[in-house]
């Protein structure tokens, strides 16, 4: 019988949340992190009786004995068979499954198995050929990393040429062309092929069953005019948007902590974590995107950003605390700096600290600044302008929070701070967003109109507040509905804006002033 691989069903266990599946059957509550409990819907359950566990993917009813992983869940609850019940939470999750009627799926499984062997095979010879080279093993010791922790996370090196490992994988078997569709070489313009990472120190990308499915590769020569990391392509096997470095080590250590420290870079991981401070990721080679957000709110609701210092660090702050906070999580920004006050990476700052690199590294998380008082920090807010930009952006993360009481709480935050009016008035929420570009049955937003038309805020002199007209689309719509006002649709719009704002009746303007 035709059926899915092992490994097309362990990437949709992994990527599913056993907790999402089960409540859409069984209320639960939370008892911890990444534990809820619920009423069994297998047995007549007066007291909560049914844990669910999402870390290990599992549920269990301490009262009748019922429980498995989310297959199990979702072929007894519905009565389904294994096939049905996989396709069903592939349905529930927008996971693609393969088509296993379709002619092509056995060579997709194929190919699965192929990069997953040509990775082993990889991953050992590029932790063998380490020791070879002077200069890589000149460049681990500088980084203070130990012999057990280059073994333990896989930490090799890639020979410079252009045969090394192609010419390895030959003897056992493998054509360069299948190195190409694992990655791990490249076609060259004169038509030949040629390994990927050469002259390069080699990280095993791991999935969270420690897996290897992708490489990092960082240059050791500082005059090589080539990129400083290079990274495996998306394979059959990995998608870089949904592995985060790191994790399959610290999986179990994030939910001990209670918290997840993400950092920049593989030193920066791997160094933490060879000190003793393992609760950590690292976002390399990519942007943190909400699919990491995701995998990360299953073990834990708090995390500490200790990003570079430099703009680019900026940037990724900014944009990681847009994406963990919709998905649960609370950001914590920790800026690791030098007696002097010289802005320093994790790997320096444990390098630098020696022995006591741990405790002074969790002793700077207690200084960690809450996310909004750093945004308020490092954003304008001098002008009108700035500050009315400043809180329809802060409103617009705001909006996306799923837990409606935390929601308020920064809402009142943000309204005590700035005097804004502690709602959503004419901010949408970004899957509404969606929603609306999709349907177009909807009302549809208006033009944008470069100078203030019926659509933009208005003050109400009443309540001392602005607020969106009333009527937009012929009813009244939901607060999370109303279009986006020319507000953060055009930040250019602004001065204009506000001058036709001014000329409004004087006796307004008092009250104006203080509650913006
Ligand atoms: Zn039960």
């Amino acid at each position: 019988m035709a059926f899915y691989s092992d490994d097309v069903l362990q990437d949709l266990k992994q990527q599913t949340n056993i907790a999402d599946i089960i409540q859409q059957f069984v209320p639960l509550k939370r008892s911890g992190s990444g534990r809820f409990v619920g009423r069994c819907p297998f047995h007549n359950d007066h007291s909560p009786s049914m844990n669910v566990n999402t870390q290990m993917g599992i549920y269990k009813c301490f009262a009748c004995g019922a429980g498995g992983d989310v297959f199990k869940f979702i072929m007894e609850h519905e009565k389904m068979d294994f096939k049905a019940a996989v396709e069903w939470i592939a349905n529930a999750t927008g996971f693609q499954l393969p088509s296993i009627h379709h002619a092509e799926n056995p060579k997709n499984a194929e190919e699965r198995s192929l990069v997953r062997e040509l990775n082993d095979l990889a991953a050992d010879w590029f932790v063998e050929q380490l020791p070879h080279s002077e200069k890589a093993l000149g460049y681990i010791s500088s980084r203070h990393l130990s012999k057990e922790t280059r073994h333990f996370f896989k930490v090799g090196y890639a020979p410079d040429g252009r045969e090394g490992f192609l010419s390895f994988a030959a003897k056992n078997g493998f054509s360069p062309r299948q190195l190409v569709e694992a990655g791990l070489a490249v076609e060259r313009e004169n038509g030949g092929i040629a390994d990927k990472f050469r002259d390069r120190l080699m990280f095993a990308i791991e999935n969270l069953s420690g897996k290897v499915v992708a490489f990092g590769g960082r240059i050791l020569d500082k005059e090589k005019k080539a990129p400083k990391y290079l990274n495996s392509p998306d394979t059959a096997l990995y998608k870089k948007g949904e592995i985060l470095y790191g994790l399959s080590k610290s999986k179990n250590e994030i939910p001990k902590a209670g918290s997840v420290i993400l950092v920049e870079g593989y030193f920066d991981m791997i160094s933490l974590f060879q000190a003793g401070v393992k609760n950590v990721v690292a976002v390399s080679g990519t942007a943190l995107t909400e699919k990491h957000a995701e995998i990360l709110s299953r073990y834990t609701k708090t995390a500490y950003l200790v990003f570079d210092g430099d703009e680019a660090g900026r940037t990724a702050t900014r944009r990681t605390i847009e994406i963990v906070l919709p998905q649960g999580i609370i950001p914590k920004i920790v800026a690791l700096s030098r007696p002097n006050g010289e802005k320093i990476d994790p790997d320096n700052f444990v390098n630098e600290h020696g022995e006591s690199a741990a405790d002074d590294f969790r002793a700077e998380l207690t200084h960690a600044e809450d996310w909004f008082s750093y945004l308020s920090r490092i954003s304008p807010t001098d002008t009108v302008e700035d500050r009315a930009k400043f809180i329809t952006h802060i409103k617009s993360i705001l909006v996306n929070i799923r837990d409606s009481e935390l929601q308020n709480q920064y809402l009142r935050i943000l309204a005590e701070r700035f005097g804004t009016r502690p709602d959503f008035a004419g901010i949408r929420p970004e899957k509404e967003k969606r929603k609306f570009q999709k349907e177009d049955e909807l009302p549809q937003a208006p033009p944008k109109s470069k100078s203030p038309g019926k659509h933009s805020l208005r003050w109400n002199s009443d309540s001392s507040t602005w607020s969106s007209p009333p009527l937009l689309f012929g009813k009244r719509p939901a607060p999370s509905s109303i279009w986006i006002s020319p507000l953060r649709e055009s930040a250019s719009s602004l001065p204009k804006f506000w001058t036709s704002c001014s000329a409004l009746p004087s006796r307004n303007t008092r009250k104006q002033n203080r509650s913006i």
